[in-house]
């Protein structure tokens, strides 16, 4: 296999490799590889690997015993004129410092990684693509309607609690999370929750939706099956742990407003963000009240394990392409097309 040049220069897909973190979506993003005539490859921490064992889509299973030992592996995939696909749990391990410093190939723009993981940052990003979002109260003392507490770096919601007052903040702070001191006060939206999946081309420049999910999250997508004299027996705080992830198709008429937010914020980024701006995957996430307004609490700048149920598409996907396509196959169609037009560059970040 071809060693990577300074400047990838083969136009032949397979003198490439997809790349990606067994974790997340990799089950999807090496899937779609295969689909699309490209090889893989997964680097899994000693002992998940059996996943991609089991549902055998991976070509090369590279272990690690610790992320740390990450320079070694990066070698090998700069060997392999691999291309990483960077997913949550990618993202998380890695550190936002490393992968800026990556010298292996990367699918997706760097410089956002700073705008989406600072909070003060993704909004002025969200703001001036005129989105709306959930007030924020600086401090619990100003809490004036219910908030949802928000503690940094919490992974998957883990954490997240209710507080309509700052009597009420304080009780639950104190007693269960007193270390921590880094967290937002987002005011609660009363409605569902929807996250809108994106795909931004930067070959042909054209946004696509290609699925939305909900989650399912414990324990607050169970709190409902116990009778509310029970809840109040049990001393129940609801929690945000996302456990799973279930397909969702929105009311049709919604689905003109999605496109346009989604489209501000490709736009918006390229004038704020820096570098090539927002392209590839990424996710609204949104909560539709009974008004129909559309309220994004958060970005994430890359594949989200929402798209996971989508392996062989979603209806959307299926009106677009006619034939399965994930998120993970639509990532390596850009790739293997921007190889074939010698414009490789204009998806690596
Ligand atoms: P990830 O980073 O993986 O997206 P997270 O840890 O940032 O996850 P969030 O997605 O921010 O967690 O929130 C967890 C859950 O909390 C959401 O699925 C949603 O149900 C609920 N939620 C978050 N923000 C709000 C809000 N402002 N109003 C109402 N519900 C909210």
């Amino acid at each position: 296999m071809a060693k990577r040049s300074t400047s990838p220069a083969s136009k032949n897909p397979q003198d490439y490799v997809i790349a990606t973190m067994g974790s997340h979506t990799a089950l999807q993003i090496l899937h779609g590889a295969r689909q699309e005539g490209m090889r893989n490859i997964v680097v899994c921490k000693k002992g998940s690997e059996r996943v991609y064992k089991s549902y055998g889509v991976a070509d090369e299973i590279i272990l690690v015993n610790d992320w740390s030992e990450w320079e070694e592996t990066e070698k090998k995939l700069v060997e392999r004129n691999a291309i990483i696909i960077p997913h949550g749990s990618f993202i998380a391990y890695m550190g936002h410092d490393r992968v800026r410093k990556m010298k292996a190939m990367y699918f997706g723009t760097k410089e956002i990684l700073e705008w989406e993981s600072d909070r003060s940052m993704e909004r002025q990003w969200l703001e001036a693509a005129d989105i709306k979002m959930p007030r924020v109260f600086a401090t619990p003392e100003e809490i004036t309607k219910p908030v949802i507490v928000k503690f940094h770096g919490a992974g998957g919601g883990f954490g997240y609690f209710i507080a309509k007052n700052s009597e009420q903040f304080y009780e639950v702070k104190n007693r269960k999370y007193p270390e921590q001191n880094d967290y937002a006060l987002q005011e609660y939206i009363v409605g569902v929750p929807i996250y809108a999946h994106y795909f931004h081309s930067p070959l042909t420049q054209e946004l696509e939706i290609l699925s939305f999910d909900k989650r399912y999250e414990s324990n607050a997508d169970s709190i409902g099956r116990i009778r509310a004299e029970d809840q109040l027996a049990a001393n129940i705080f609801t929690s945000y742990t996302i456990v799973g992830n279930i397909p969702v198709v929105v009311r049709e008429s919604l689905l003109p407003e999605f496109f346009a937010m989604g489209e501000r914020v490709v736009e918006t980024s390229k004038k704020m963000c820096g570098g090539k701006g927002l392209f590839g995957s990424f996710c609204l996430e949104c909560i539709v009240t009974r008004k129909l307004e559309i309220f994004v609490f958060e970005i994430s700048a890359r594949i989200v394990a929402g798209t996971n149920p989508f392996i062989m598409g979603s209806p959307y996907s299926w009106l677009k392409y006619q034939e399965p396509m994930s998120t993970g196959r639509r990532i390596a169609r850009e790739i293997k097309l921007a190889i074939e037009a010698g414009r490789l560059q204009d998806v690596l970040g």
